[in-house]
């Protein structure tokens, strides 16, 4: 496990010629939720290089209403209760199926249906779906656990240890609110520890959903990989996808869909992903577009690479920065990626201080900083 890409309804093709050239450091691909079937050329070009191919079922929308969860397997029109659903073993079986059913047959993993946990109960139920979905498929079964950033550790202990005794191997954690730009060292911290207790239980974990925080967590050695969208989906807010759910689109200035279908340009430089105006507007300016841009593939031959193609260079440039540490032995990882992010938080110092324009908002650098503190932390430790 290391990088995964979880794709969006028109990246197939990009991450087919992806995958079929260079691609180290990329472990698994997530088709999409109800483009899945148009994307069986990724599927096919990861399979044939050993990379897994996971399906998202999204259904961690389902108990809450919506205008866009058309489509997503086991959507009734209704929300789902959850405390129904605890106590009846026919309609858990009913989503199962729904969920199986969706899963393109490409798929090396699967993904069984999963709901946000608050509490034990919502634990319960989750580990109830994953065993009954690993009953009903001979392909092994990841599941996604969704829990609050800061979780309380008995909960964790449990969930570590039942999903264990269940018998699964491997898990996809996200902590919620996790991974935006303003995260303090504490919640960091304590996600961390809590992919540790699932990891001393002998799974492996996967960060779902997390740029800088993923790499980070990747570097230390808390977990076995992380996940990323292209452009999109460095960071989870639970409560956020709810709230837009359940909202008419909104659009952004280049008309096109804000949100879960924003996808923007990374500009390794500064570990950030920013709105295709802003990064050009950088990039076209010869005092920082070589400290900012990227010179991989196509890079290579413009600097403006990142806008012409940002799909293709958002999975080149991530997917090098995890092969990179993949060729780090291990005691020098963590060195490695605090060299990364305070050079990051150097560079947008430099972009706030003189290359913003009066409407941008400024770079926060919090998130990178908790990040730099806590490795630092840990090697102290380690070394002590
Ligand atoms: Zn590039």
């Amino acid at each position: 496990m290391s990088l995964e890409f979880h794709l969006n309804a028109q990246d197939h093709l990009k991450v087919e010629d992806f995958l079929s050239r260079e691609h180290s450091g990329v472990s698994a691909i997530v088709l999409h939720t109800k483009s899945a079937k148009h994307q069986q050329g990724a599927a096919d070009a990861a399979v044939d290089k050993g990379i897994d191919v996971l399906y998202d079922p999204r259904t961690e929308r389902l108990d809450a209403p919506g205008l866009t969860l058309d489509g997503i397997p086991g959507y009734t029109g209704e929300p789902y209760d959850l405390a129904v659903l605890a106590s009846n073993l026919g309609a858990r079986q009913k989503l199962v199926d729904a969920v199986l059913d969706a899963h393109p047959d490409s798929v090396t993993m699967v993904t069984p249906p999963h709901f946000m946990v608050r509490d034990e109960r919502e634990g319960m139920l989750n580990l109830a779906l994953a065993e009954a979905t690993a009953l009903h498929t001979d392909l092994p079964v990841r599941p996604v656990l969704t829990l609050r950033a800061r979780v309380n550790q008995e909960l964790i202990n449990r969930l570590a240890r039942d999903y264990a005794s269940a018998g699964i191997s491997s898990i996809e954690l996200r902590f919620t609110p996790l991974g935006g730009e303003n995260d303090g060292i504490q919640k960091v911290r304590s996600a961390f520890a809590a992919a540790d207790v699932f990891r001393e239980q002998g799974m492996r974990v996967v960060l779902g959903r997390s740029g800088n925080v993923g790499q980070a967590g990747f570097a230390l050695g808390h977990v076995d990989g992380f996940s990323v969208g292209l452009g999109q989906m460095e960071h989870v807010n639970h409560a956020g996808d709810i709230s837009r759910q359940n909202r008419p689109p909104k659009l952004d200035e280049d008309g096109k869909r804000k949100g879960g279908a924003w996808q923007g340009v990374y500009l390794p430089g500064i570990a950030a992903t920013l709105s295709m105006k802003r990064a050009r507007a950088l990039l076209e300016h010869s005092d920082v577009r070589t400290r900012l841009g990227c010179r991989i593939d196509a890079c290579g031959q413009s600097l403006l690479g990142p806008l012409d193609d940002y799909r293709s260079h958002y999975m080149h440039a991530r997917a090098a920065e995890v092969a990179n540490l993949l060729a780090t032995p291990e005691p020098w990882r963590a060195k490695r990626e605090t060299d990364r992010l305070t050079r990051a938080i150097e560079l947008r110092e430099l972009v706030n201080s003189s290359y913003r324009a009066d409407n941008d908002p400024q770079l926060n650098t919090r998130t990178l900083r908790s990040l730099v503190d806590g490795i630092e932390e840990e090697r102290t430790s380690a070394v002590a």
